[in-house]
């Protein structure tokens, strides 16, 4: 089923995130891990695409897994890495298998600075999944602006480029201020962007988690957030208590506000999947 057909019911949904192996003896864990998430029949899973595209076999196997098991499936696919050969010989493995949904992402530039030079923005990337077949096309954005963009007003100009070359939806980056999204979808809905937001949540679950992503995003921790980790950091079971609880807690006010797209980050972690959804059992039914 293609994805924007299940947003444009209008009705909540919840959906999670798995990330593949690097190397094929963890493979059979993350299967399983996907396998169980699955078990919670979500509105859809994505599956990330590995930096330098090496595993990307394991994106389309994964995301095949989860197609087998009735779960629709979204295959992420980055081209900073991959020249167009690879890309279109990744959509040819993804409709063979019956994959509807591709996340068209450009991908972090590597630390060496060696790019392919087929494509230099995820938006080219849409303009040649929308040539190649009948897929439905999300992108990434960001409600507090892409760590290279300028400012935020560039990046969503560069947002509306993506939707225009013909992405049907988009996920946010994660945030732990709701206040920020808000006001981030005032700004894209003025500037013409319409597609559906799907809301991107990262439970975190442990202090050192929470260091690496600050790191690598510059996400705006609240200082309720702070508190939290400043509490619980070093106990790591009440720290993933509470993580949870934050998370969840995000959602139930996204979805009270009319944010019904929620992705959850989960990181090939069942357990706290789990937890989230039963937490949001009736509100989800
Ligand atoms: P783009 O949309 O191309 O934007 C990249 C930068 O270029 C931005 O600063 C933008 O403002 C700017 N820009 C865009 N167009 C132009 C233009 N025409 N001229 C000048 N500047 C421009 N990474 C992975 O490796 N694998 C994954 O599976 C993965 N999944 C992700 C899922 C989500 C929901 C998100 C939010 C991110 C994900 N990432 C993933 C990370 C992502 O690859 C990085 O954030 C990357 O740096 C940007 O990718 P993008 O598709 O947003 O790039």
């Amino acid at each position: 089923m293609k994805i924007r057909d299940i947003l444009a019911k209008g009705e909540p949904t919840l959906s999670f995130e798995v990330f593949p192996p690097k190397t094929e003896d963890k493979y059979e864990p993350v299967e399983q891990a996907a396998l169980e998430i699955a078990g919670l029949k979500p509105a859809f899973m994505s599956v990330t695409y590995g930096a330098g595209g090496g595993t990307s076999r394991y994106t389309v196997e994964i995301a095949a897994m989860l197609q087998a098991q009735g779960v629709t499936p979204l295959a992420h696919l980055t081209c900073v890495s991959s020249a167009r050969e690879k890309v279109t010989s990744v959509l040819g493995e993804l409709k063979a298998r019956g994959i509807e949904n591709v996340l068209a992402l450009r991908g972090d530039i590597p630390a060496d600075g060696q790019v392919e030079k087929d494509y230099h923005y995820a938006s080219e990337l849409i303009a040649e999944i929308q040539k190649s077949g009948d897929f439905c096309i999300g992108a990434a954005c960001y409600p507090e602006g892409h760590v290279e963009s300028e400012n935020k007003l560039q990046d969503i100009h560069y947002l509306k480029e993506k939707v225009e070359a013909g992405c049907d939806f988009v996920t946010t980056q994660m945030f732990f201020d709701n206040n920020i999204l808000y006001n981030y979808l005032y700004r894209i809905r003025e500037a013409g962007v319409t597609v559906p937001v799907v809301a991107g949540i990262m439970p975190v679950t442990n202090k050192a988690q929470i260091k690496r992503i600050c790191a690598m995003s510059g996400t705006y921790l609240p200082s309720r957030f702070k508190a939290i980790v400043d509490r619980f950091g070093d106990n790591p079971a009440a720290m993933k208590q509470a993580g949870i609880a934050y998370a969840t807690e995000q959602i139930i006010d996204l979805i009270a506000n009319g944010v019904n797209g929620i992705h959850v980050y989960s990181m090939n972690k069942p357990d706290v999947a789990a937890r989230i959804r039963e937490s949001l059992s009736e509100i989800l039914s």
